[in-house]
């Protein structure tokens, strides 16, 4: 049961919140409490949330960055990789009271690979990065594309099926120097030309037109919320910029384009900056 209390300052601290299913990403039915922040999800790194507010709330912040409220007072919110073990939502309500969530945030035991070798040497060289400027330009300015997609609600599918040939948020450190770790989920059908599907609903914001360096042809859609999806390596995209796309729709073909050693779709999903599990809105593959 929600308990409300009021502390200094004026904002009143929620204790016993309500929490639905916090395990299972197909038991995430939010149900407002009597009062406060009602919300539900997989509450862990690179996990997210679905919520509800009070009627007329006018503001809510995760760790004080806005968080976007729909018109039917849902709401959505995730968790970074490397996301503090707890966050604290404020929503500022109709009447001008502050009502503050702490959210204890589980922490993840990434797939960390020691290995006995010296890192590459990195950097960039000038004649590289006149190529790549421009495209992570363009991933930027997609990321930044406000839509009116809704897949932000549903209950994610696999945008394809096959061998999990890589994890979120696995790492390399090499000779104690940490590698970046692994930004998606790698999903490898054996060959290319495999179709894959839209895990949500979306707007397509990014469809490159010639493979990217490293993305190689690179399909992003919006969720909606501030929440996307990125697919690179794709043989081919079967959709345009602007195309609103439904779960489950065909759009591309799995390839090994830009810097890929197989055929095999990554994927991956972001909400804001925070870099997010694809496993977590799925579930296991069956
Ligand atoms: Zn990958």
């Amino acid at each position: 049961m929600l308990k409300a209390s009021l502390v200094a300052g004026g904002i009143l601290a929620i204790a016993g919140l309500v929490v639905l299913g916090g395990t299972s990403p197909a038991a995430t039915t939010a149900v407002a409490g009597p009062s406060g922040i009602a919300y539900a999800g997989e509450v862990t790194q690179g996990g997210w949330v679905r919520g509800k507010v009070p009627q007329g709330t006018r503001l809510l912040t995760l760790d004080g960055a806005p968080v976007k409220i729909a018109s039917d007072g849902a709401w959505f919110a995730a968790f970074d990789r490397d996301a503090k073990p707890s966050a604290t939502l404020v929503a500022t309500l109709a009447d001008g009271r502050k009502v503050s969530q702490t959210i204890a945030v589980a922490p993840r035991a990434w797939q960390i690979e020691n290995v006995d070798i010296a890192r590459k040497p990195g950097g960039a060289t000038e004649d590289f990065m006149k190529i790549r400027q421009p495209e992570l330009d363009r991933i930027n300015a997609a990321r930044v594309l406000q839509t009116d997609a809704q897949g932000w609600r549903q209950h994610f599918v696999w945008p394809a099926k096959g061998r999990i040939s890589g994890r979120f948020g696995s790492q390399r450190v090499y000779r104690g120097e940490p590698a970046a770790y692994h930004s998606g989920l790698d999903i490898a059908t054996g060959t290319s030309g495999t179709p894959f599907v839209a895990p949500a609903d979306g707007v397509v914001i990014l469809a490159a037109e010639k493979p990217f360096t490293l993305e190689g042809n690179l399909l992003m859609i919006d969720h909606g919320m501030g929440l996307n999806s990125a697919f690179l390596h794709c043989s081919q995209i079967l959709v345009k910029e602007g195309d609103h796309v439904k779960q489950g729709q065909v759009i591309g073909r799995i390839g090994m384009t830009g810097r890929a050693t197989g055929p095999h779709l990554h994927w991956s999903i972001k909400w804001n900056d925070a870099r997010l599990d694809p496993i977590l809105f799925t579930g296991p593959m069956n």
